[in-house]
C-alpha cells in the first residue's frame, strides 16, 4: 500500500485527500519510506522529515476544514537551488556548505501557502551547471531507467537530475525544477516525466540562487500534463521582490485542459533535424507530428534560421551573467572559507576559498564568463551574443506572427547515457545536450518535455513543444493532447 500512495499523481491525491480516503499524514509517510528506501538513487540530498510530517499534519487540517487549494497535502521534494528558511540550500556546491538561508523563495513559499509538503532538498548539477548532474557536491544522483538487462547506471540528466529522478521513481508526487538552458526539459525526457519552462518572469526568481538571472526560470517536474498544470499555477505569482517578474494574473492553467486543438498550427522547424541524431529520434518526432495531426492540428514547416548561433550564444551569455553572480561567494557572507596560513591576506582568503569551493565546471563558466565580460572582448563576445540572441528571439516571433500556435521539437538529441561516459569527452560535447533547449530561454518563452516513447533498449524519450509567450495554458493543452495519443505508461523496474 505505501508504494502505490507515492505513485499517485497530483490530481490523484488531491482527489483522494479531498474525499477523505487517504490523508496527507499517510501520504507523506509513503513518500518518506520510498525515499529512506531510495539511498541509491541520491536523489534526496537532504532529508527533512520533521518539517515534512509538521506540514502534512497541518494540510489534514485545512483539508478537513474544507479549505484545501490543490496542493493542499501534496508531498513535493525542492530542488537544492531554491533558498529553504532554516534548512540547507546549497545549489549542490561545497562553497554552500552550511549555508541555511533566513528566508524562503518565492517559489518555495507559494507551495507551502498552497499547503505543499515538502520532503527535502532534491539533489541537481553545483549551480544548476550541467546536463548530468555529475558536477554536485553530493555526488551524482542515478535514473531510476536502465537499458534492457544491462545494470549500467545512467545520468538523470541535468541539472534537476535529483528532481527527475525522485519523481520517476515515485519517491515523491513532484518536484521543483529550474531551468536557464534546459535543466528541466533535458531530465524530463530522460527519465519518462513531464517537466514545463514557463515564461521568463512568469516564477518569481526571488530566493532561487542565481546562475544565469536574464534565463533563470523555475518550473514543476510532475508525472503527468495535468499535474505539470496543477502545480505550476501553485508556483507563479508576480513578486515585487524579482523585478523581472511579470504583473499579470495566473490564469486557471488546468481549466485550460480540453485535449482539444482542432485548428491549431503547430510548426516543425527544420533546423532541428541535427546531423548524426539517433533515428529513434527522429521517428519519434515524425509519431509526434502524425499524433497532433491525428488530433486535428495543421501541421507547418516552419524556419528558425538562427537556430545554430544559439548554443554558442547561450554558453557566451550564461556563464557571463554567472561569472558576475558567483562574485558574492567569498568566504565572508556565505558557507565554506578556506583555512589560511600565516600572513594570508583578504587576496589570499577569496582565492583560496573559491578554489577549494566551485567545482571544475563552475570555475570554468566563471573564467569563461569573466574573459567575455573583460574590457577588451566586451564587444567581441557578449554584445555579439546579445545580438545573436535578439535575432533568435525575433525568429520565433515570426513564426508565431504568421499564425503557428506551437513548435513541436525532439527534447534531447539522445536517450540517457551512462554516468562518467562523457568524463573524458570535451566538454562542448556535454553542452550539446541542450542544442534543442536552449533557444526557448534565449527567447523567453515557455517550453515542455514530455514522454512520447521508449527507445530499442526501453529508455523514455521525449518531446518538446514551445509555445507563445503567457500562453502556458494553450501550450499545456497542446501537449496534453499529444500525451494522451502518445499513451506513454511505462515505468522504470524497481532495482534500487
Ligand atoms: N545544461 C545547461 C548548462 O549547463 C543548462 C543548465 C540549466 O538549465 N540550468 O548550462
Amino acid at each position: 500500500m505505501s508504494r502505490e500512495l507515492t505513485k499517485l499523481t497530483i490530481a490523484g491525491a488531491r482527489d483522494a485527500l479531498r474525499k477523505g480516503d487517504v490523508t496527507s499524514v499517510e501520504l507523506t509517510e509513503s513518500c518518506l519510506s520510498a525515499i529512506d528506501a531510495a539511498d541509491a538513487l541520491n536523489a534526496f540530498v537532504h532529508k527533512t522529515p520533521e518539517i515534512a510530517r509538521e506540514r502534512a499534519a497541518a494540510a489534514d487540517a485545512r483539508l478537513k476544514a474544507g479549505d484545501a487549494p490543490d496542493m493542499c497535502g501534496i508531498p513535493v521534494g525542492i530542488k537544492d537551488l531554491f533558498c529553504t528558511k532554516g534548512v540547507a540550500s546549497q545549489a549542490a556546491s561545497r562553497i554552500l556548505e552550511g549555508f541555511a538561508p533566513e528566508y524562503e523563495s518565492t517559489v518555495s513559499q507559494n507551495l507551502i501557502d498552497a499547503g505543499a509538503v515538502m520532503l527535502g532538498k532534491l539533489n541537481m548539477d553545483e549551480f544548476a551547471m550541467g546536463s548530468s548532474n555529475e558536477t554536485s557536491v553530493y555526488g551524482n544522483a542515478v535514473n531510476p531507467w536502465r537499458r534492457g538487462n544491462d545494470d549500467t547506471a545512467l545520468t538523470p540528466g541535468g541539472s534537476s537530475g535529483g528532481s527527475a529522478s525522485a519523481v520517476a521513481a515515485d519517491l515523491c508526487l513532484a518536484a521543483t525544477g529550474t531551468d536557464t538552458g534546459g535543466s528541466i526539459r533535458q531530465p524530463a525526457a530522460f527519465t519518462g516525466i513531464t517537466g514545463i519552462k514557463p515564461t521568463y518572469g512568469r516564477c518569481s526568481r526571488w530566493g532561487t540562487i542565481a546562475f544565469a538571472s536574464s534565463l533563470d526560470q523555475a518550473g514543476p517536474m510532475t508525472k503527468d500534463v495535468r499535474d505539470a498544470a496543477i502545480m505550476l499555477q501553485a508556483m507563479c505569482s508576480h513578486d515585487p521582490k524579482d523585478s523581472t517578474s511579470a504583473e499579470l494574473a495566473v490564469p486557471d492553467f488546468e481549466a485550460a485542459l480540453t485535449g482539444d486543438i482542432r485548428g491549431k498550427t503547430i510548426g516543425i522547424p527544420k533546423e532541428y533535424h541535427m546531423d548524426g541524431m539517433p533515428q529513434e529520434i527522429e521517428d519519434l518526432w515524425t509519431k509526434g507530428k502524425e499524433m497532433l495531426a491525428d488530433a486535428g492540428a495543421k501541421i507547418v514547416d516552419i524556419t528558425l534560421p538562427h537556430t545554430k548561433y544559439a548554443l554558442p550564444a547561450y554558453y557566451v551569455i550564461a556563464p557571463a551573467e554567472a561569472s558576475s553572480n558567483l562574485a558574492r561567494y567569498d568566504g565572508v557572507r556565505y558557507g565554506h572559507r578556506a583555512k589560511l596560513a600565516q600572513g594570508d591576506g583578504i587576496t589570499e582568503m577569496y582565492e583560496k576559498t573559491r578554489a577549494e569551493g566551485f567545482g571544475a565546471e563552475v570555475q570554468r563558466r566563471v573564467m569563461i564568463g569573466t574573459y567575455v565580460l573583460s574590457a577588451g572582448f566586451y564587444d567581441a563576445y557578449y554584445n555579439r551574443a546579445r545580438k545573436v540572441r535578439t535575432l533568435i528571439k525575433k525568429d520565433f516571433e515570426d513564426v508565431f506572427a504568421q499564425g503557428v500556435d506551437a513548435i513541436l521539437t525532439p527534447a534531447t538529441p539522445s536517450a540517457a547515457f551512462g554516468l562518467g561516459e562523457m568524463k573524458d569527452a570535451d566538454p562542448v560535447q556535454m553542452y550539446l545536450n541542450d542544442v534543442f533547449t536552449v533557444t526557448v530561454n534565449l527567447a523567453g518563452l515557455p517550453g515542455i518535455a514530455l514522454p512520447a516513447g521508449l527507445d530499442k533498449q526501453g529508455l523514455p524519450l521525449g518531446l518538446q513543444l514551445i509555445g507563445r509567450p503567457w500562453e502556458e495554458g494553450d501550450l499545456l493543452n497542446t501537449a496534453y493532447a499529444l500525451e494522451r495519443a502518445a499513451g506513454f505508461v511505462a515505468k522504470p523496474a524497481k532495482w534500487w
